[in-house]
């Protein structure tokens, strides 16, 4: 999906004006807000940061923890978590999550896994 942005607009995060088209402010702000864009200083200050951190295994670790009790809360609640398995950075499902009901196999949640990790937190402990 190929989307051109205007040259100058608003940034995401501070308000202020970006230009030469901005830049992408995923992963702080989930892919599906593919409008928003943000200026240099906050993608240099905010976004990139946390991309490389994302990259870490200390972020992996963080993750895996998250993940567990996800799931222990979930089961509790007769669901269970299923993450998409999709290697390519660039796929809409990329890293995403799903919720299933246990017992009739039925999607809950997250039809396209579409839910981020912080969803599906906000989703287990909402029941
Ligand atoms: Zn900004």
């Amino acid at each position: 999906m190929d989307i051109t942005y205007p040259a100058k607009g608003k940034c995401c995060f501070c308000d202020g004006e970006y230009i030469n088209g901005g830049h992408s402010p995923v992963p702080i702000v989930h892919e599906c807000a593919t409008s928003l864009r943000c200026c240099d200083k906050c993608y240099l200050e905010n976004v990139v940061p946390t991309i490389l951190y994302r990259n870490t295994d200390e972020y992996a670790a963080e993750v895996h923890k998250r993940e567990q009790k996800i799931r222990r809360k979930l089961a509790t609640q007769g669901l269970r978590l299923k993450k998409s398995r999709t290697k390519n950075h660039t796929a809409d499902d990329y890293g995403g999550y799903q919720i299933i009901e246990i017992y009739s196999n039925r999607i809950e949640a997250g039809e396209k896994f579409d839910l981020s990790l912080e969803d599906v937190e906000d989703y287990a402990n909402e029941e």
